[in-house]
């Protein structure tokens, strides 16, 4: 009887991982959310894949995000419910200071108080199993 809660709650769908983007979920297990950067015309690029699409190199690194961006497009979803999160679910586009998309969850927010150009910060959210996930909360100020 003792931690039969946690044993019956399903946890998150993982992400499949492979050669183009487990680094980058590496980074995530670490607490950093950082934006991958073609090395040739420094093309910001989300999500993770080999190739530029702007000049087809193949040669990258990554920088740090800071976090902080503006909402651009939100759903708020009802179904189909995925184990692991809480519903409705406010799914956000967010335009990344740095110049580059992301599309996350807003956490910790009445899903009829969202709206188009607001503030969000990303903030690292930790499943009980330990997986790291990065998602949005609205900007403190
Ligand atoms: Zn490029």
């Amino acid at each position: 009887m003792s931690n039969a809660v946690s044993d019956t709650v399903p946890s998150r769908i993982k992400p499949v991982l492979g050669h183009d983007n487990k680094w980058w979920w590496d980074q995530a297990a670490a607490g950093q959310l950082v934006i991958q950067r073609c090395t040739s015309c420094q093309q910001l690029r989300h999500p993770p894949r080999p190739m530029c699409n702007h000049c087809q190199s193949m040669d990258w690194d990554y920088i740090q995000a800071s976090g902080k961006g503006i909402i651009c497009s939100y759903t708020v979803l009802h179904h189909p419910k995925f184990p692991g999160y809480d519903y409705p679910l406010v799914i956000i586009l967010v335009d990344l200071e740095e110049g580059t998309r992301f599309t996350s969850q807003l956490i910790d927010c009445d899903p009829d108080a969202v709206d188009f150009g607001m503030a969000v910060e990303m903030v690292m959210q930790k499943d009980a199993d330990g997986f790291q996930l990065p998602v949005f909360k609205l900007a403190s100020n």
